[in-house]
């Protein structure tokens, strides 16, 4: 008779098992587990079972076929095997919990994708969102489409994607619900991120009293669009999503935005990476903190052999505000010219 676990491993997506016992062995597994052990023959190792109790090594790993085999208790199999039986877990759950996130990022960024067209799809029907994007200044409904903004309402996005079949606990652990069980994005435009063509987190601005910035868990990838404008000779760098938004509406292809003011390490890299000046315009804010950053970034590009400098903008300005406020791009170009090395 066929024992249920060899019938389930059956079932299972087979491809993936095997690339998984690929990439990890049972001996290496075991190792990384604590379980220690003397060679007993050429591909084979003996050790204590750690799945009963013993004095004398009756535990026997064949590295060759990658199976275990215990004359103690009589248990024996694969890596799954193991696993389901050390952990008391089910083929499924042996397989989710053998499975690293390298892994699980493909579901993610599916997830993702998803969670950003629902709200982009959004957009058009809360007109508070498109109010909102008005009184920033962000009105060309090509650019609107072409940077995928959405909205996220709150409240329908957790329906939505159990619907199209997305388990509660990814959701949750994409960090798309929190842990109430409500969306983590509520009443917040949201600018999917991407990192090679692929979304690799969503932001969202609220348009309401919220903390204004809100990412999801996990990295924000690198620059902003940074493909576009990698071999501009004139790269325009930005702090928020808003200014990148209103500087292309204005014509400015040669944008990118780095989330912030502190660059993580892959963006300063990026900046590293070819021969360009960059413009530095963050925001004139009161406490200057916009402005000291952008000092020590042109000091740090520079030390690193990349011409770098400080745009200056009217005194409480951001380049959001500049254009809100009716600055238009020739007077915007004036100020870039104006800027010193
Ligand atoms: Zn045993």
């Amino acid at each position: 008779m066929i024992p249920d676990w060899v019938r389930e491993a059956k079932k299972a997506v087979g491809h993936d098992v095997e690339t998984l016992k690929g990439r990890l062995p049972l001996l290496e597994y075991l190792r990384r587990q604590n379980w220690t052990s003397r060679r007993a023959g050429r591909f084979e190792y003996v050790g204590l079972c750690p799945l009963h109790k013993e004095s004398r090594p009756s535990f026997y790993v064949n590295t060759r076929k990658d199976v275990f085999y215990c004359h103690g208790c009589g248990q024996g199999g694969d890596l799954i095997r193991f696993v389901q039986l050390s952990r008391q877990a089910s083929f499924r759950q042996s397989l989710a919990y053998l499975d690293p996130p390298i892994h699980r990022e493909a579901d993610w960024t599916a997830l993702l994708k998803q969670a950003a067209e629902f709200y982009q799809q959004q957009l058009d029907r809360y007109p508070e969102a498109l109010e909102y994007l008005r009184q920033r200044g962000l009105h060309d409904p090509a650019l609107i489409r072409e940077l995928c903004i959405g909205y996220a309402p709150g409240g329908v996005l957790r329906h939505q994607l159990t619907t199209q079949g997305h388990s509660f606990s990814v959701l949750r652990e994409a960090g798309l619900i929190n842990t109430q069980g409500t969306d983590a994005l509520y009443q917040r435009i949201v600018f999917p991120l991407r990192q090679s063509e692929q979304i690799v987190n969503l932001y969202g601005r609220s348009i309401g009293t919220a903390f204004a910035h809100r990412f999801l868990p996990g990295g924000k990838g690198g620059l902003y669009a940074w493909e576009k404008v990698r071999h501009c000779p004139q790269v325009i760098l930005v702090e928020g999503l808003f200014d990148y938004a209103v500087l292309r509406q204005a014509g400015f292809s040669n944008v990118t935005c780095s989330l912030g003011t502190h660059l993580n390490a892959d963006q300063f890299r990026q900046l590293c990476d070819g021969p360009h000046t960059i413009y530095i315009v963050f925001d004139d804010d009161i406490n200057q903190s916009g402005q000291q950053a952008a000092a020590q970034l042109a000091h740090r590009l520079a030390a690193q052999g990349i011409p770098a400098c400080r745009v200056l903008l009217p005194e409480g300005h951001d380049p959001n505000s500049f254009f809100v406020g009716g600055g238009d791009a020739r007077q915007f170009q004036s100020l870039l010219e104006a800027a010193q090395l």
